[in-house]
């Protein structure tokens, strides 16, 4: 009944603490090769008809804007629904998928964590699509290329390009790094959770921090929750657990929290020009 917020957190430990053969873990494709565990992605269910009008709406929009051609993504969610897209577009657009590196397994797959995917040279394009809901993953994708990204939304029978929200997005995480360059105490979370730990990437930002005269703590933790940190009196945390948790949630966090590439920009050895979301291997 503990929270579980990926395939990145299947509760291994669970095997040997139950004494049982198997963990079935539902919503995601597999990250982690352990054969005891039985990874079963859940699939949105959609009407074909209502894909189908949506990929026409879309391609009025690309011709509109002169777009001819696209690279596409998504979630293990709606994976299933690639081909479809695919068979649509196709000859009205050139479309570009890619299985890419590291944790992921599928086609057009992209993680929060990892956008490798759309980084593949053979899917360089005009713009980007992802299929899915929310703005957490498509604002990964904006970094991938540097291209338009559009959310084509089969849940909301949508289609919106990211501007307003990658502006936002951008001020917020420009805020946090310039608190971030104030600050006299860093505290590195490093999470247990088997798909989140990083251990050696926590000890290297430590190191840094340190050459630049502050003080860093290495603070481990399972589930990061910002009411842990309370009552620490460190002026900033730097997150080297899931990218979702600074990215989603730093607002409602009370102590300033960063991930590990907004670090190295409030310490000067990457450009704010060069942001880029953080992504694990
Ligand atoms: S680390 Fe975060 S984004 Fe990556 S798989 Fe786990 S929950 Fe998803």
């Amino acid at each position: 009944m503990d929270p579980c917020f990926g395939a990145c957190d299947a509760d291994e430990n669970l095997l040997n603490t139950l004494n049982a053969d198997l963990l079935i873990h539902l919503g995601h494709l597999p990250i982690s090769e352990n054969k005891n565990i039985l990874f079963i992605p859940f699939k949105y269910p959609f009407e074909e008809k209502k894909i189908k009008k949506l990929c026409k709406i879309m391609e009025k929009e690309l011709i509109k804007r002169k777009i001819n051609s696209i690279a596409l993504g998504t979630t293990a969610q709606y994976i299933e629904w690639v081909p479809l897209i695919k068979k649509e577009l196709e000859g009205k657009v050139k479309i570009f998928t890619a299985k890419g590196t590291g944790r992921i397994k599928e086609d057009a797959q992209l993680l929060g964590c990892n956008y490798s995917s759309l980084k593949i040279p053979s899917t360089h394009a005009e713009a980007i699509i992802y299929l899915g809901d929310g703005f957490f993953h498509p604002l990964g994708a904006v970094h991938a290329q540097e291209k338009p990204v559009f959310v084509l939304n089969p849940k909301e029978e949508s289609i919106k390009l990211l501007e307003k929200e990658k502006n936002l997005f951008l001020r917020k995480r420009f805020i946090a790094i310039a608190k971030a360059k104030e600050a006299e105490s860093f505290g590195i979370i490093i999470s247990r959770k088997p798909g989140q730990k990083f251990l050696n990437k926590a000890i290297e930002l430590k190191k840094k921090i340190e050459l630049h005269g502050k003080k860093a703590f290495l603070l481990s933790v399972d589930y990061v929750n910002e009411t842990y940190f309370i009552g620490t009196k460190i002026d900033c945390l730097v997150n080297t657990a899931c990218p979702r948790i600074v990215i989603d949630d730093a607002e409602n966090w009370k102590i300033n929290i960063i991930n590990s590439n907004e670090l190295l920009i409030a310490l000067g050895e990457i450009k704010w020009e060069d942001y880029a979301m953080d992504e694990l291997a």
